[in-house]
């Protein structure tokens, strides 16, 4: 069965070179006015205009004079975790610091305590809520990363939550070194030793996690640390990301670029040297400013530099439940453009195309293109610079993953 999506404003395929976007390209969004797309057995046939598209096929969605364009790709998220830390959001407003609320028990490891607690079925169970919101906002696949458990057993339940992860389509990622847990508190080296030597070969193993991630930074760990995991990591065949440079530039984007990573996450605090090293060695920074938002900071990162540089610059929400409780990639675009001075074009090919290559799926996702996966959204807008510009709304009308409607109008 062939169905045409007609009735498109604008089309917006960002169609191009089959690699990430770099520079002036990421202002092209290959946009087509009133144009339509031909899917087949899930799959996109052909775009082009209405009149060529509509004629061959047996079944039609009308956009009804909307946006429609790929579903977002979230590049970096928490999705999977117990409880949620709305308390130490209301402490840090009167005045607390992430690192005192920390020290008292909470941040990170208060999540783990409540994670570990629950049962893989009430893990998936609360992500399912995640997953809707998600969806409402127009995101069709979700890099996932573990790291609220800590120990085998509990890593691996999360990464068995995330692949059961439905309908979206979702990257695993391994996370053990997200912080030191509390009962290998002042022993850092052991529980890396930990990580390598066991966690890491029994997850490669079972083929539980694509990437390993490490939070890279002092006070959690520091980059020889990150080096030891993450060479052991690609050792056993997984890519490689990094929370880099979040709190203070401690050479974790030179480490990326040392180790060639798949990306670099955050970078609120990199330096010029920093942006040059992942540039020479290619590695596509993933920004996320939901966390500097919520946080209350004003350091974003510097994405112009960045683009100016010819980095392949991603966004993603960063969802977690302490430092940016957001799925919404509309939220990231309108802060993207007016924090960090990303056009509009700018801010979708980066939520768009170039996640997907940081995922090793830009084959596949993060286009609109003959023999791409039709994951597309019509957005309630007839222009594509409305989803940054109305900031808190929820833009997205109907959402279809491989062709098949997963939210809204079917
Ligand atoms: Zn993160």
């Amino acid at each position: 069965m062939s169905i045409a999506v007609v009735g498109c404003s604008q089309l917006v395929t960002l169609a191009g070179p089959a690699r990430p976007r770099t520079g002036a390209e990421m202002r092209d969004l290959a946009i087509i006015d009133d144009g339509a797309m031909l899917i087949e057995n899930g799959i996109i046939q052909r775009v082009g205009s209405r009149r060529d598209i509509e004629a061959q096929a047996s079944e039609i969605i009308d956009a009804g004079g909307r946006v429609v364009m790929p579903g977002f790709v979230d590049a970096h998220t928490h999705p999977v975790f117990a409880g949620n830390r709305a308390g130490e959001f209301e402490q840090r407003i009167q005045g607390a610091t992430y690192a005192e609320i920390a020290a008292a028990g909470g941040g990170i490891r208060s999540t783990v305590r409540q994670t570990r607690a629950a049962t893989e079925d009430e893990l998936v169970d609360a992500t399912r809520r995640h997953v809707r919101w998600f969806l409402e906002n127009g995101t069709t696949t979700i890099e996932a990363k573990s790291g609220y458990g800590l120990t085998l057993d509990a890593e691996c339940k999360l990464l068995r939550a995330i692949a059961r992860i439905r309908p979206l389509g979702c990257v695993p990622t391994f996370l053990g070194a997200h912080v030191v847990p509390e009962e290998y508190r002042g022993h850092t080296s052991e529980y890396v030793c930990l990580v390598v030597n066991e966690m890491l070969p029994q997850i490669a193993a079972m083929k539980l996690a694509e990437y390993c991630d490490v939070f890279c930074e002092p006070g959690f760990f520091g980059v020889e640390e990150s080096r030891q995991i993450l060479t052991a990591a690609r050792r056993l065949g997984l890519g490689l990301r990094i929370h880099a440079d979040q709190l203070s530039s401690s050479g974790a984007a030179e480490l990326a670029a040392e180790l060639g990573a798949a990306t670099a996450d955050h970078l609120e605090h990199t330096s010029a040297d920093g942006i040059r090293a992942l540039q020479a060695a290619g590695v596509q920074p993933v920004l996320l400013p939901g966390s500097v938002y919520a946080l209350g900071s004003s350091q974003y990162p510097d994405a112009r530099a960045m683009i100016r540089a010819g980095l392949a610059v991603v966004l993603a929400t960063d969802f977690n439940p302490g430092t940016s409780p957001t799925p919404s990639m509309p939220m990231i675009l309108s802060l993207a453009c007016t924090q960090m001075k990303m056009t509009p074009a700018e801010a979708i090919a980066a939520a768009t195309i170039n996640a997907a290559y940081s995922l090793g799926r830009g084959h596949a996702i993060g286009s609109l293109e003959a023999g791409k996966r039709a994951d597309f959204v019509i957005h309630d807008f007839a222009d594509y610079r409305e989803i940054p510009y109305f900031f808190g709304v929820g833009s997205a009308r109907s959402v279809y993953i491989g062709g098949q409607a997963v939210l809204g109008e079917c």
